[in-house]
């Protein structure tokens, strides 16, 4: 059975009879990798070969580092006096921005590289510079060579782009300035071939050198779009997933199917057009300033649940993403619920819902990176994420679980339960300061000046009466609206009659459980001089 949009692309792979699946995800490093670009890039092939491997297939996944693309322009921040002199160079060439790197190209995949396995995610990194030196694509650039003016077909039927008759798709990587962008290949003799260094670009001037090289080990380059299919054919891809407007139509998808058939006789990988991510009310992007990096994910959020969000959501989907709302606290609900339900403890609006409960016990699973936690013979404590927000900001870890326990919460935790709790507590806090800071709370220390009728006066006084009893959350909550109906008061105003004495607002956590996680005695001394 398949239950999620991965175990989908494992029955069609299944088809294919190869010996070993090969997954791809790629990327050019020379400028911001935020976790829109990890979509599509890193989790959805992750998704999809863990789900090979549990299906007992046999896999390959491949991260491509283009470090073989050349540097088109410096981002913003970078020094444009230094590094203006390397426009155009491979990105490998190019020095590194920051010290302690061997490369831009290497400083950029830091990005990467410094996290990527904290999210269970450990791709081969393979380098396009060194396989096309390594003399990966050699074959592949055979190939190109010898139908070139198949290839000139299809760039025409397919793109609509028209090329001259002499064109050589191939961008030879010129001796003396050390570009590709500004040559042109001018003929192929069979063993050698001619260029000139004579194309002026935008961000840089060619040089009017010319030559002739044997084209292979890195001395050629080929063009974007059919370099896609060449890798597919170079390195046997069955899946990729790449961003959407790759598949617009005439697009490289597009194009890149018809090489792989008609070029390099190989039927291309399945392929998933991955949308963005929807930040508020713009797409996450690194020019917008508002992209969130993996590393960032770290501070506030579990990595299992963004391994959530992406095994969760279709990869054709829009995904609607929000810090500074409640999306974020819902996709944690949605995470904690999935895991109730792989371990048995269905909510109630999933009953009767086999096919849900499945998908969302299926969707948990892929989500893990620890798979130790699959094994537990029952659901270990949750503590909430809004109760972590809320927690973190009265009490250390150790003081949370005393009244954790107090409350009748838990009653004994294991290492891996406190090791959790402490987890969102580090995380909860961090987002709260940093992307909520409304959900900021500061307890009173005594009663604030406030204008209370005789009312309001009577009833306050009756509720810290109640506090000399025990309660159990609900029983207080109970209790509280009715004391405020007895005292004729709307209870919704006596509500925040009570959150603008404790902390200031006129909402704020379920009051019953707040006055119990406070304490009855820090509270009446809140209310002491209500007189
Ligand atoms: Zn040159």
């Amino acid at each position: 059975m398949s239950y999620t949009w991965s175990d989908k692309v494992v029955e069609e792979l299944k088809k294919r009879n190869v010996k070993k699946h090969v997954v791809h995800g790629m990327w050019t490093p020379s400028g911001f990798f935020h976790i829109g670009n990890a979509r599509p890039e890193l989790f959805i092939p992750t998704i999809v070969a863990n789900s090979l491997k549990d299906a007992g297939l046999k896999v390959e996944h491949n991260f491509i580092v283009d470090d073989f693309d050349d540097l088109d322009k410096i981002p913003k921040g970078f020094d444009k006096n230094k590094f203006s002199q390397y426009l155009g160079k491979p990105l490998r060439e190019v020095p590194s921005p920051v010290q302690g790197f061997d490369s831009w190209a290497a400083y950029f995949m830091s990005q990467i590289k410094d996290v990527a396995d904290k999210f269970g995610i450990k791709p081969n990194f393979m380098s396009a510079y060194d396989s096309y030196q390594s003399g990966r694509y050699d074959e592949a650039i055979k190939i190109i060579l010898e139908k070139s003016d198949k290839i000139r077909e299809i760039m025409k039927k397919i793109a609509g782009v028209e090329k001259p008759k002499e064109w050589l798709p191939l961008m030879v990587v010129c001796e003396k300035c050390g570009r590709s962008a500004t040559t042109t290949a001018i003929s192929w003799d069979g063993e050698y071939l001619s260029y000139k260094c004579n194309r002026d670009r935008e961000y840089v001037k060619s040089c009017g050198y010319e030559g002739r090289i044997k084209p292979v080990s890195g001395h050629v380059k080929i063009p974007w779009r059919i370099y896609w299919a060449a890798t597919w054919f170079s390195f046997g891809v069955t899946f990729e997933s790449g961003g959407k407007d790759h598949f617009t139509p005439g697009g490289s998808v597009d194009t890149g199917r018809a090489f792989a058939r008609e070029i390099f006789g190989i039927e291309p990988p399945i392929l998933y057009g991955t949308e963005f991510i929807q930040l508020g009310k713009e797409k996450m992007s690194g020019s917008k300033g508002n992209p969130i990096s993996m590393k960032d994910w770290l501070n506030f959020a579990e990595q299992e649940l963004l391994r959530f969000l992406y095994a969760s959501y279709q990869p054709g989907k829009v995904i609607n993403f929000d810090l500074k709302s409640n999306k974020f606290l819902l996709l944690t609900e949605r995470y904690d619920m999935a895991e109730r339900c792989y371990f048995g403890v269905i909510d109630k609006c999933l009953r009767h819902d086999e096919k849900r409960i499945a998908q969302l016990k299926r969707i948990y699973e892929l989500s893990q990176i620890d798979k130790s936690i699959l094994s537990l013979d029952k659901l270990p404590y949750q503590f909430s994420y809004s109760m972590a927000a809320l927690y973190s900001q009265l009490y250390n870890e150790e003081q949370t679980i005393e009244v954790l326990k107090k409350l009748g919460h838990v009653n004994v935790l294991t290492d891996f339960e406190k090791k959790r709790i402490s987890k969102r507590l580090r995380l909860a806090k961090y987002w709260v300061e940093h992307y909520n800071p409304s959900m900021t709370i500061k307890i009173n220390e005594s009663l604030p000046q406030l204008d209370l009728d005789k009312k309001e006066k009577g009833c306050l006084l009756g509720l810290l009466k109640e506090l000399d009893k025990e309660w159990a959350e609900e029983e207080l909550q109970q209790r509280i609206y009715d004391l405020a109906r007895e005292h004729e008061i709307e209870p919704k105003q006596f509500f925040q009659l009570c959150y603008r004495i404790l902390i200031n607002k006129t909402s704020g956590p379920k009051l019953a459980g707040f006055i119990l996680m406070l304490g009855k005695e820090r509270v009446k001394k809140i209310f002491g001089n209500l007189g």
